[in-house]
């Protein structure tokens, strides 16, 4: 779990800054004013900052790049404080097949299909 758990970091490290990146590339050319600035206010600031600062200003479902970014970030924070690989609904253990294709996943396979029920039930 241990030697997983560092290429994962690797993995997820990698995407971060990619994340960051394209997060931004995408805010500054969005045609709203005030997505615009909000991007202006980012690069003024650490990246470790821009979730707190972007925090309820935008619309996680127009922005998958956001979502996603959220994730990642979750995920290192859990493995500094060593609580990666637990299911935030359940805390069991996350199978090791979904860390392998997503090492951000927050979740195990039987909360992961609950709440993709639940949410195309909130869509329809
Ligand atoms: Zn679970």
């Amino acid at each position: 779990m241990n030697e997983n758990t560092h290429n994962y970091e690797q993995s997820l490290q990698a995407e971060l800054a990619t994340l960051r990146s394209d997060f931004l590339g995408e805010l500054k050319a969005s045609p709203n004013e005030f997505t615009h600035n909000l991007a202006n206010t980012l690069e003024l600031n650490p990246p470790n900052k821009w979730l707190d600062i972007v925090m309820e200003k935008i619309n996680p479902e127009q922005f998958p790049l956001y979502d996603r970014l959220m994730k990642v970030e979750a995920a290192l924070c859990q493995m500094e404080i060593g609580q990666f690989g637990y299911c935030c609904d359940c805390e069991q253990t996350i199978e090791l097949e979904l860390l392998e294709q997503d090492p951000a996943t927050q979740r195990c396979r039987s909360c992961k299909t609950k709440a993709l029920k639940n949410g195309d039930m909130q869509q329809k």
